[in-house]
């Protein structure tokens, strides 16, 4: 598995930091956010280090992609049966701390539109 020493998202991966999973299969693993923005904030993330959403677009096969897409949208209905928000930020401008590919899951409250 490729993973970088130095990141975050990776070392939830191997267990390195502790995290609550609410999902892990070989290629996707899900864990609450640790600062939350709804009463249910899941992060979903590849198991490799890929940076970012743009990234995984040109190295992943469709099968990981869907995988992915998948985890968040069974988590999104379990833990927002009322409606949820998948969302992923990409680069400076689009509010990336974490450079590590994660789907925000967001539910629990009603969520406004547009974002900040
Ligand atoms: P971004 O700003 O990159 O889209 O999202 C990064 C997310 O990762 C933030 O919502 C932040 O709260 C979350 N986060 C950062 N560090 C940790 C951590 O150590 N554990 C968990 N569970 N979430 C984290
Ligand atoms: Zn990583």
């Amino acid at each position: 598995m490729k993973t970088m020493t130095d990141c975050i998202f990776c070392k939830i991966v191997c267990g390195e930091i502790p995290a609550t999973e609410v999902a892990r299969s070989k290629r996707v693993v899900a864990f609450r956010d640790v600062n939350p923005q709804a009463p249910s904030h899941l992060v979903v993330v590849p198991t490799r280090h890929v940076a970012d959403l743009g990234s995984f677009a040109e190295i992943a096969d469709d099968g990981e992609i869907a995988e992915l897409l998948r985890t968040a949208a069974q988590l999104g209905r379990r833990v927002g049966p009322g409606g949820y928000r998948v969302v992923a930020n990409e680069g400076a401008d689009g509010g990336q701390t974490v450079f590590h590919l994660h789907l925000h899951v967001l539910a629990g409250r009603h969520l406004t539109w547009p974002p900040g």
